[in-house]
C-alpha cells in the first residue's frame, strides 16, 4: 500500500491593503501579474507544489481578498497557518509601520510559526518612502529575513516561499 506523504503547509500572506499580497500569491501559483486583478472573495487560496530535499510539498497561499480590517474574517484566515509572509511596499510608508501590529495579530491567533519579511514593490524604488536602511533595521529587530521583491518583475517570489517551506520543515 502506498503511504501518502505528501506535506502541506497553510501560508498566509498578511500587510495592509494593496501592498501586492493578492498580486505576489497570483504570481506565484499562477504566473501572472495584472494591475487590475480583481479579488475574488469566495476564493480562499491557491496552491502551488514545490520540491524541496526530494519532499513534495504543497503551499496553500491564503488571501484576504480585501477584507483585512474585518477581525471576524481573519481569525478563520489565520486557523491552522503554519507559516506566514509579513509583506509592505516601499511606496507606502504606512504600510511598513503596520508590521508588527500584523505580526501580533498573526501570532495571538496562532502562536510563534516560521515568519518572513517582505518588502515589495521593488521596481519602483524611485517612489520609495521607506529606505533601505529602515528596511534592515526592521527585519534585524525582527529577527527575521528580510526579502526584496517585485511581483511585477518577478524578483525574489520564488525565493519567498522556498525559504518559507524550508523553515518550516527545519522546525518539524
Ligand atoms: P493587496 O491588497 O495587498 O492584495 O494588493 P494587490 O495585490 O491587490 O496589489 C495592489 C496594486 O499594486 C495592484 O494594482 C497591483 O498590480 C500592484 N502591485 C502589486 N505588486 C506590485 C509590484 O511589485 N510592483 C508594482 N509596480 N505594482 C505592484
Amino acid at each position: 500500500m502506498e503511504e501518502d506523504l505528501e506535506i502541506a503547509i497553510k501560508v498566509v500572506i498578511v500587510g495592509n491593503g494593496a501592498v501586492g499580497k493578492s498580486s505576489m500569491i497570483q504570481r506565484y501559483c499562477k504566473g501572472i501579474f495584472t494591475k487590475d486583478y480583481k479579488k475574488t472573495i469566495g476564493v480562499d487560496f491557491l496552491e502551488k507544489e514545490i520540491e524541496l530535499d526530494g519532499e513534495e510539498i504543497r503551499l496553500m497561499l491564503w488571501d484576504t481578498a480585501g477584507q483585512e480590517e474585518f477581525d471576524s474574517i481573519t481569525r478563520a484566515y489565520y486557523r491552522g497557518a503554519q507559516a506566514c509572509v509579513l509583506a509592505f511596499s516601499i511606496t507606502d510608508r504606512a504600510s511598513f509601520e503596520a508590521i508588527d501590529s500584523w505580526k501580533k495579530k498573526v501570532e495571538v491567533e496562532v502562536g510563534e510559526i516560521p515568519m518572513v519579511l517582505v518588502q515589495n514593490k521593488l521596481d519602483l524604488i524611485d517612489e520609495a518612502c521607506v529606505s533601505e536602511e529602515d528596511c534592515e533595521l526592521l527585519a534585524q529587530r525582527l529577527k527575521m529575513e528580510l526579502f526584496k521583491t517585485s511581483v511585477k518583475d518577478n524578483l525574489n517570489i520564488d525565493s519567498v516561499f522556498e525559504y518559507l517551506a524550508e523553515t518550516y520543515l527545519s522546525h518539524m
